[in-house]
């Protein structure tokens, strides 16, 4: 949307739409309360989540970053070296790696090592298709040697529903891609190198059940590729970025947000992911969760806004920055980076 000038692109015009007044629907604080907590707030970090930037290769239509070959943001060193210091200077045990694509960030290999010295567990969130790309074929080997955990996105185990969401071609690239980290030793019940994938709608709807669905995907991907992984996780769709683009274009908009609110369901809300991770975007500005970095909705209310600034006790007391899009969070059996949270 960037690439085209869109005024989605922006953050506010998302903000806009989604905190418009006349609109019927509760204020998600209000419908937080039915949890019997006052307010969403953070606990500890068990997770620093690390977007190393926006660059990506592919251009999938629900990405909620606005991903592509065209952007140019990326976490440099020196940003990667301050969050080196922060897992240096507390015990959070993960760091989760997000982008764009991660691998795409030149210093990848660097950072995941310097982690690994640190004795963190490290995951990457790979689309599976840069895997194979030029100049990345080593990428998977890398990963496997330093028992990074790969967590990919497949929205579904046939071609079709994959294509039209990620691109034509995507599907059949990420089975090469799982036939090739299975060789590897990922996904396989008897070696530690654990590959996750992740299930999202094709469409404006909420996700089945994730133990069903995980039975269905083992099924299906074994029976028709042989190929083999862990877990399933399943995620909603948020109503940001470009999946929000398509929720308007296709008139579906004010549906689905009643579809979120009306499922909105307090055992998934206590369990929300931004009450145990936090997130740091490429430039090091720190976020409660992706989304709200991709919303441009910086922490405040007295903790650190940037990563220099680290400061564990403000930051796990944090109150949530929360806001309409959190209802995407909460609805159903709930969805996190970790899958259902109910
Ligand atoms: S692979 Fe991920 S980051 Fe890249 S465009 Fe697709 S959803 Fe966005
Ligand atoms: S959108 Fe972010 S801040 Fe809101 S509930 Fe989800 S994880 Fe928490």
């Amino acid at each position: 949307m960037k690439a085209f000038g869109e005024s989605l692109a922006l953050a506010n015009e998302q903000l806009k739409i989604l905190n418009d007044n006349s609109t019927t629907f509760p204020h998600f604080d209000d419908k937080y309360k039915l949890t019997g907590e006052d307010a969403l707030t953070a606990g500890k970090v068990e997770i620093l989540q690390v977007n190393v930037g926006k660059m990506c290769n592919q251009v999938c239509k629900h990405c909620h970053v606005d991903a592509g070959p065209d952007r140019k943001e990326i976490m440099t060193k020196e940003t990667m070296q301050y969050c080196l210091d922060v897992l240096q200077k507390t015990a959070i045990a993960k760091v989760d790696l997000t982008g764009g694509a991660p691998e795409m960030n030149p210093n990848f290999k660097w950072f995941v090592d310097e982690i690994k010295k640190l004795d963190r567990h490290v995951m990457v969130r790979s689309n599976l298709t840069i895997l194979q790309a030029n100049g990345f074929e080593d990428y998977a080997d890398f990963m496997a040697k330093h028992n990074v955990e790969i967590i990919s996105s497949l929205p579904y185990y046939k071609a079709s529903f994959t294509d039209k969401q990620r691109g034509d071609g995507v599907f059949d690239k990420s089975i090469a891609a799982i036939k090739k980290l299975n060789e590897l030793g990922y996904g396989k019940d008897n070696t530690a190198l654990t590959l996750d994938l992740v299930y999202n709608p094709v469409g404006a709807f909420l996700p089945p059940s994730q133990h069903q669905l995980e039975q269905d995907y083992k099924r299906e991907l074994l029976r028709n590729f042989g190929i083999v992984f862990n877990n399933l996780y399943t995620i909603t769709n948020m109503p940001i970025s470009r999946f929000l683009d398509y929720l308007i274009e296709s008139g579906n908009y004010e549906s689905y947000m009643q579809k979120l609110i009306d499922s909105f369901n307090p055992s998934a809300a206590l369990n929300v992911m931004c009450k145990f991770t936090l997130s740091v975007g490429w430039d090091g500005a720190l976020f409660d969760c992706d989304f709200n970095q991709m919303l441009e909705m910086n922490l405040n209310h007295g903790a650190p806004n940037h990563i220099r600034d680290f400061d564990i006790t403000k930051l796990e007391q944090r109150r949530i920055i929360t806001g309409q899009h959190c209802y995407g969070c909460t609805a159903g059996a709930g969805s996190s980076c970790g899958g259902a949270t109910a």
